[in-house]
């Protein structure tokens, strides 16, 4: 092997939680292989799109915490770029008013003392116009929330990986990993050696931890990313200050339904459920279960009159979910030399810049900045081959 395919580390996958990693160690002058199993950019993972939803509403403070730093890290990488990565819109969370979920949302929000306008059911449609607030529900504004352009964001941050000297090789599919004090990682097209190895391989990080004697329950699911016709063309666009919403549940829905003032598509409006179907990440385009379809269409036709109730364009993505719906942030329990980033249970996107930092703190072996004990691969029964 040649003295140029030995790195300092090699991070595997180029979705948005392995690009920021990457760029977390070369901003430390590490010398980092970021590797892709497919042509970037692709839409076969879950990082792909156009935007995403960013907010501090959270029923843990743990995240509501971590994303004041995130917000940081997002406005710090704009401006090292130039680059618009982040929308401020507001998020109107709505829900029943004495159900856990919604109450959840909001104590965290005033505990942490983050800006907020509570809005009530007098007052509703004065600033909210075209959304009917169903009975009994609770609304309030997280005004800090907003919109980030997903794609743009990949783009820029590999662009900056690449600038500090990073080197990306897409194309190439993991097809083994080796621990040991100098990993060795096997790809469709080469072998490489790294001091450090990070597996942020989304939907499959299975079958890739499977190599290094791991196994996490991670599930993964289709999600059917809908988008709605508006019946007046910029009822509900972001330059009429419409903002993303999130319903913490409903009489139609037992998970989370959120929506993306239209943007992205002309007239179109993002409005998805937050559940979907086990797939597997290779097969998932077989999947033709539409019931999430039927919750959507149910609540688009009760409470957002200025739509019409038939989704006008289905992608999907991916989500992959741990049993608590927390992330995966730690070392692999055999080999310290190998940092997992999984199971980002489809809320991780606004988190990549903190993800990248935490991932980069474990790598080089420092203490993390947050305490990751939520994260922790021991609050699973996890299965670890220790002869590996
Ligand atoms: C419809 C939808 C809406 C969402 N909305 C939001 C939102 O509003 N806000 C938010 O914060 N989050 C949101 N999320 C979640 C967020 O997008 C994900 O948590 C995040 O993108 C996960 O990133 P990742 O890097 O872990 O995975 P991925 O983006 O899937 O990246 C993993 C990469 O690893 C590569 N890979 C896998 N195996 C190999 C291998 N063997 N060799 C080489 N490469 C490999 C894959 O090809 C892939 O590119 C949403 C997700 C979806 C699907």
């Amino acid at each position: 092997m040649s003295a140029a395919e030995l790195y300092d580390f090699i991070v595997i996958g180029a979705g948005v939680q392995g690009s920021f990693t990457a760029y977390q160690l070369a901003t430390r002058n590490k010398k980092t292989l970021l590797l892709e199993q497919f042509t970037l950019p692709h839409t076969r993972g879950s990082s792909h799109g156009q935007t995403r939803l960013i907010r501090k509403a959270y029923e843990q403070d743990f995240y509501t915490q971590m994303m004041n730093e995130c917000y940081e890290l997002w406005a710090k990488l704009e401006r090292e770029t130039g680059a618009t990565l982040y929308r401020r819109t507001g998020l109107l969370v709505m829900g029943p008013e004495s159900s856990q979920g919604y109450l959840g949302f909001k104590k965290s929000l005033e505990k942490n003392k983050t800006p907020m306008v509570v809005l009530t059911p007098e007052n509703f449609n004065q600033h909210i116009p075209n959304v009917i607030l169903a009975d009994g529900d609770g609304a309030f504004v997280d005004t800090t929330a907003g919109v980030l352009y997903a794609d743009r964001a990949l783009k820029v941050v590999q662009g900056q990986f690449q600038k500090l000297g990073g080197v990306i090789k897409d194309q190439e599919k993991v097809t083994d990993i080796k621990p040991g004090p100098i990993v060795t990682v096997t790809t469709s097209a080469g072998v490489y050696q790294a001091k450090g190895v990070v597996i942020t391989a989304g939907p499959w990080a299975k079958t890739l931890l499977a190599h290094v004697g791991i196994q996490l329950p991670l599930q993964v699911v289709r999600i059917n990313v809908c988008y709605w016709k508006e019946k007046i063309a910029d009822t509900y666009h972001v330059k009429k200050r419409f903002p993303c919403f999130l319903l913490t549940e409903g009489d139609e829905a037992k998970s989370h339904i959120y929506g993306l003032p239209s943007n992205e598509y002309p007239g179109l409006m993002k409005i998805c459920y937050h559940s979907g179907t086990e797939t597997d990440p290779d097969q998932r385009d077989k999947l033709t279960d539409k019931s999430d379809v039927d919750i959507l269409q149910r609540y688009i036709a009760r409470h957002l009159p200025g739509l019409i109730p038939q989704p006008a364009v289905v992608e999907s993505c991916m989500y992959t979910v741990t049993p608590d719906h927390h992330f995966v942030l730690d070392c692999h329990p055999a080999h310290g030399n190998i940092v997992i980033g999984a199971g980002f249970s489809g809320h991780g996107f606004k988190f990549g810049p903190m993800v990248g930092k935490l991932l980069c703190e474990l790598s080089l072996g420092e203490v993390p900045s947050y305490d990751l004990s939520p994260f922790r691969i021991s609050r699973f029964q996890t299965n670890i081959k220790s002869s590996l």
